[in-house]
């Protein structure tokens, strides 16, 4: 079971900000397992967003989660740093951006594991 994973999400902070959502938005990769800064190519459905989804327990059949908008200037920001005369990025998930935990059944969240679609182009 992944842990943490970026799949999209409704946010509805985003969706007010309409246009002036950022480009870029922060990733966790599943194979690095770390965060990394992308570029959104396309901008779909307004509201919808890359958001990050982490697993926090199992109880029975239901899976409690966390999840946050992860697009930069809304739960995320990067920070560029020059270190040595070279820049440096650090991505940071805004500890007051996580919502609070929610249920979803095992099935729902399994599935929602297995839609590696990762072009974000809804
Ligand atoms: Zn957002």
């Amino acid at each position: 079971m992944k842990t943490t994973m970026t799949r999209v999400g409704f946010c509805p902070k985003c969706k007010a900000l309409g246009a002036e959502v950022s480009d870029e938005f922060v990733a966790f990769g599943q194979d690095s397992q770390l965060y990394k800064q992308i570029y959104t190519l396309y901008k779909g459905v307004s509201g919808y967003t890359p958001h990050l989804y982490q697993f926090i327990s199992l109880v029975g059949d239901t899976i409690f989660y966390i999840r946050v908008c992860s697009m930069v200037g809304c739960g995320a920001d990067i920070i560029e740093k020059i270190i040595d005369k070279k820049p440096t990025y650090k991505m940071v998930i805004y500890k007051n951006a996580w919502s609070s935990e929610m249920p979803m059944s095992l099935k729902d969240w399994t599935a929602l594991e297995d839609f590696t679609d990762t072009g974000f182009e809804l």
